[in-house]
């Protein structure tokens, strides 16, 4: 399979269509959804690759089910669709980190490469992503370990080596990471 793909729009008839399109090109489309709330609901239990949108819909249009669907991460992209471009429309899928503007009707040779690209694109800015989180996380680990030395250093008059040998000691026998033996120093301190 090319991609998982959610199909969001109001009207059947258009969500038949674009289904058809990618599946012709060996795409998944592993849900449908009618309006916004709908959108959202279907994207936080399957968390498809990408989310093919239209924006006037009732109930939540697409450009606010897009913001909620891309701030928790329930897709990798999305894709907007609409009838007409508009500047502050454009203003708003720029700002939520909009993968593509499509302009209704849909054409199967404008359609199949953004998608791909869209897909492609969002799956590094997801790895990108997981990778940021985990350096993020081992650099306040170490800046918790870090402080954490310093307070034991002062309070039990170690070395900085004997600080960290207590903290490493403490993890072992408690089978705690050491971040979170270092943090309990750190908040105790506070
Ligand atoms: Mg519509």
């Amino acid at each position: 399979m090319n991609g998982r793909i959610v199909i969001v729009d109001d009207e059947p008839i258009t969500r038949m269509d674009i289904r058809g399109m990618l599946e012709a090109e060996n795409y998944n489309v592993v849900a449908e959804a009618a309006d916004g709330i709908e959108a959202i609901e279907v994207c936080k239990q399957h968390h498809p690759d990408l989310v093919i949108m239209d924006i006037s819909m009732p109930l939540l249009d697409g450009l606010k089910a897009s913001k909620k669907i891309l701030a928790e991460k329930y897709a990798k992209a999305i894709i907007l669709l609409t009838a007409y471009s508009d500047k502050e429309n454009i203003e708003k899928a720029k700002k939520y980190g909009i993968s593509g503007y499509l302009i209704k009707p849909i054409m199967e040779k404008s359609l199949t490469p953004m998608v791909e690209v869209a897909i492609a694109t969002g799956t590094k800015t997801r790895e990108y992503e997981v990778s940021l989180e985990k350096l993020t996380k081992k650099l306040s680990e170490r800046k918790l370990i870090e402080k954490a030395k310093g307070i034991i250093m002062i309070e039990q008059n170690m070395s900085e080596d004997q600080a960290y040998q207590l903290l490493r000691d403490l993890s072992m026998n408690k089978r705690c990471p050491i971040a979170e033996i270092a943090e309990m120093f750190v908040v105790s301190d506070d």
